[in-house]
């Protein structure tokens, strides 16, 4: 097993400590874990890297001129810290209803 596969074993908890996926997971009577949309406007956005650098659970990176992306969105908690720091009012955080969660695990 190389070092990746160990990595792709573990997930973030909410303290931000890696731990064995199956122990994470939810179990029978815990509730499922909460998802949640983070949509970025581009055009407000002035790449200043804040939502990169406050989020705790490191949800975001920043390459391609200086863009945040929310490439790890799955692991978002729904803070809001992200929402409150930018400057320029470009993101916006919300909780994922049911319904449109199976509708987009559901696309192709
Ligand atoms: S904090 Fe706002 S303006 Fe700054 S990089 Fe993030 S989205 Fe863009
Ligand atoms: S809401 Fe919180 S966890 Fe989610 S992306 Fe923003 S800062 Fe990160």
């Amino acid at each position: 097993m190389t070092a990746r596969d160990e990595k792709a074993d573990l997930e973030q908890t909410e303290d931000g400590q890696d731990r064995p996926a199956a122990e994470t997971a939810p179990s029978e009577g815990q509730k499922p874990k909460r998802e949640y949309r983070i949509v970025l406007f581009d055009n407000w956005c002035k790449r200043c890297g804040i939502c990169v650098e406050f989020c705790r659970k490191k949800v975001y990176t920043q390459e391609f001129e200086m863009h945040p992306v929310p490439e790890f969105s799955e692991r978002c908690v729904g803070c809001q810290s992200c929402v409150r720091r930018c400057p320029d009012f470009a993101i916006m955080v919300t909780e994922k209803r049911d319904d449109e969660s199976q509708t987009e695990e559901d696309e192709p």
